[in-house]
């Protein structure tokens, strides 16, 4: 039984409206997904390397392995890390009426800590690192390039609410697409910047990450893209520390290369290049995502934002059906990607069920 509503105050459940909410979920989810296992062959090549590799289109489809399967990276095992600790802490907010989400956030991402083989501070109760769905998924163990910043951050034996560097790598923004299927648009920016500064010092690295999950959040209530942008960029603007991120946003708009926005290796600069190409191929999943993944610079990460913004715009049908079948942890990702869709599963008396706590415990 399904008790909740989406920020836009609609039910959950039953309405043709839902059907297409849960639609754009695993659209967002399994399009960044693709996105970043289209990318992760290229990621350390430049462009002109992949079209001397790949032919003069670039990458077209999943290149890595030679039965033309794809998998993802670290930015889709963070995705759903992240979707997993807003999931467990809105458990904890139902049963106990307040929850701090980004102490809950900070335990799953020293989970996917623990997957990468990172040094997880001793403190940490082996209850909170084996509990839940997430950790019991050996593919998300899979050494996938991981973040320096991201793994360095979490190592640190101290439950620090902004991490004490001044990075503002992609990491943030590349994982930060839940806290907009999740959170209304402001709370969205407001969470998306909070769970950004776990791992990231620096404010545009924190500010891109709350741009993106407001952006996925706005385009979640079906307003057209330019829209969306434009009423992110009006929230940016007064924000002294959001400058960067807004002047990356405007650029993403105006410039008629993708070439223009750097390689994507910082935040801003990622968030730009997925945004262009989203811009420029609404409809057209596969260009935008082709589009972001053939660049110089990272491959994987603007792959993943493109495919994220494409994906909750366009919905699950419009993955080619050729990626979304050899993509190794599909099924990982649209289990999450519906589980964020409930939000919580309650029983007779309103409480979580068994199952659900088995999956989402409240810390
Ligand atoms: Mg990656």
């Amino acid at each position: 039984m399904l008790d909740e509503v989406g920020p836009t105050g609609k039910a959950n459940e039953g309405s043709s409206r839902d059907a297409a909410r849960r639609d754009a979920l695993r659209g967002c989810l399994l399009g960044g997904a693709v996105g970043d296992a289209l990318g992760a062959p290229v990621e350390f090549m430049s462009e002109k390397e992949i079209r001397r590799q790949y032919g003069k289109n670039g990458v077209t489809g999943f290149v890595e392995f030679p039965d033309g399967t794809g998998s993802i990276t670290d930015d889709t095992q963070m995705t759903l890390f992240t979707a997993e600790g807003i999931l467990r802490a809105h458990a904890r907010k139902k049963e106990k009426g307040a929850c701090d989400f980004v102490a809950v956030m900070r335990n799953a991402y020293r989970r996917w800590l623990k997957t990468q083989g990172g040094r997880v501070p001793e403190t940490t109760p082996d209850e909170m690192l084996d509990s839940g769905r997430l950790i019991r998924e050996r593919q998300l163990f899979a050494w996938r390039a991981p973040g320096n910043t991201c793994i360095s951050a979490l190592e640190i034996p101290a439950e620090l609410e902004k991490a004490p560097n001044k990075s503002k790598g992609c990491g943030t923004v590349m994982r930060m697409a839940p806290a907009g299927l999740f959170f209304a648009p402001e709370e969205a920016y407001d969470y998306g910047c909070r769970f950004s500064a776990l791992t990231h010092g620096h404010p545009t690295g924190i500010t891109a990450g709350g741009a993106f999950a407001m952006l996925i959040a706005e385009l979640l209530t079906e307003k057209p893209l330019e829209e969306a942008l434009e009423l992110v960029l009006q929230f940016l603007d007064g924000k002294p520390d959001a400058a960067e991120t807004a002047a990356a946003l405007r650029k993403a708009r105006e410039a008629e290369n993708v070439s223009e926005l750097g390689e994507g290796w910082i935040a801003e600069e990622a968030l730009a290049i997925g945004v262009h190409c989203a811009l420029k191929h609404q409809r057209e999943f596969r260009e935008g995502i082709l589009e972001a993944v053939n660049i110089d610079g990272d491959s994987d990460s603007t792959g993943a934002i493109a495919g994220n913004i494409l994906g909750v715009i366009n919905g699950e049908s419009a993955i080619p059906a050729e990626w979304r079948s050899r993509l190794r942890e599909k099924e990982i990702v649209a289990q999450m990607a519906d589980d964020l869709w409930k939000r919580f599963e309650a029983d007779a008396n309103g409480r979580a069920t068994p199952n659900w706590l088995d999956k989402y415990p409240g810390f």
